[in-house]
């Protein structure tokens, strides 16, 4: 019984997490971020797609937001 429960939570984790990722994406990064997450949308091998993409000026910013959260708790 134990193990069924663990199973439904990991799947539960996957599917909820796997609608966040999506909302965050179509709404977020396509929405009012549009300016960091432009370049993903740039193909590879064209002359504007560049090694360092901007949106991951976002992930940098949320980590050092939750390490600052997590030292002042
Ligand atoms: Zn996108």
């Amino acid at each position: 019984m134990q193990l069924t429960i663990y199973i439904l939570i990991v799947i539960a984790a996957f599917v909820l997490m796997e609608g966040v990722a999506w909302f965050v994406h179509k709404y977020v990064m396509h929405g009012f971020l549009w300016n960091l997450h432009e370049d993903h949308h740039v193909p590879k091998g064209s002359h504007q797609h560049s090694f360092f993409e901007k949106k991951r000026l976002v992930f940098c910013h949320i980590r050092y937001t939750i390490n600052d959260l997590l030292y002042f708790r």
